[in-house]
């Protein structure tokens, strides 16, 4: 079955429609990968995935779970998904291992010890296992986001949603990031990542997916989607952005 299931999703805001119907299926073990100008709806689709936004119209089914439901239990769909966006959001005043020890002992009601061992597993998955103790503003920005990676994996979610993870990286950091992806992708996680890395996109994406205007213009392998974009509106942001 469908981890994601995405039917007829429209949200505005005011007068402002920003999704104006879109169709989306996301298998186990997919990694979809969802490029776009900007203000074109990207963030605004995530968000609709884990509820931080309620769709004006149209459905969205995570799984299983229709997010619509009254019946369904939003916050056991939450734990089920784990989120990255452009700005790490750590706690600023815990270390990195309460940083991700945090949700399991809170939400999960794992015991401390529990926790502290999975985040010190995933702290070494990230390449972080020498920085456990400190602080978040001791680190880069690159390391922050791994950080929050592995935060993000603490609740042992079924699907990752990652939002522009590097853009606010400088660029020697993209690469050690990127790379933590690459493995959770190989691990077989299911994932959509809206970026503007074209190169991670080619690689490791089984799909891309082209948004603008508030729909999804066009669907397809990345071969497809990148060496014969069919739309002009394609065409065009692709020879900016590559
Ligand atoms: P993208 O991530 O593709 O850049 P967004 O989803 O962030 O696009 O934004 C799409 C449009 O929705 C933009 O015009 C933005 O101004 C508008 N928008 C996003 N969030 C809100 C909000 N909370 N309130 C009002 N307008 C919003
Ligand atoms: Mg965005």
């Amino acid at each position: 079955m469908a981890k994601v299931i995405v039917k007829d999703l429209h949200k505005s805001y005011g007068d402002n429609e920003v999704l104006k119907g879109l169709n989306l299926e996301v298998q186990e073990n997919e990694v979809v990968c969802m490029i776009g100008p900007s203000g074109s709806g990207k963030s605004t689709f995530l968000r609709c995935l884990n509820d931080l936004e309620v769709p004006t119209q149209g459905q969205v089914i995570v799984n299983g779970h229709d997010l619509s439901d009254k019946a369904t239990n939003i916050n056991l769909v939450r734990e089920n998904i784990g989120m990255v966006f452009q700005h790490f959001n750590l706690f600023p005043h815990l270390s990195v291992l309460q940083n991700v020890t945090l949700a399991p002992v809170e939400l999960k009601k794992e015991t401390q010890a529990q926790a502290e061992k999975t985040a010190l597993e995933l702290l070494e998955t990230v390449g972080l296992s020498d920085k456990a103790n400190a602080m978040p503003k001791s680190l880069s920005g690159g390391q922050k986001q791994r950080v929050a990676i592995a935060r993000a994996l603490a609740m042992h979610p079924q699907i990752m949603l990652f939002d522009e993870p590097t853009s606010a990286l400088d660029p020697e950091m993209v690469g050690d990031v990127l790379d933590v992806m690459k493995k959770l992708a190989a691990q077989g996680m299911t994932m959509i990542v809206v970026t503007h890395e074209m190169g991670f996109a080619k690689e490791v994406a089984d799909r891309v997916v082209f948004m603008a205007d508030g729909l999804i213009q066009e669907n397809g392998k990345p071969e497809d989607v990148f060496e014969h974009p069919k739309s002009p509106r394609l065409q065009d942001f692709l020879q900016k952005v590559i």
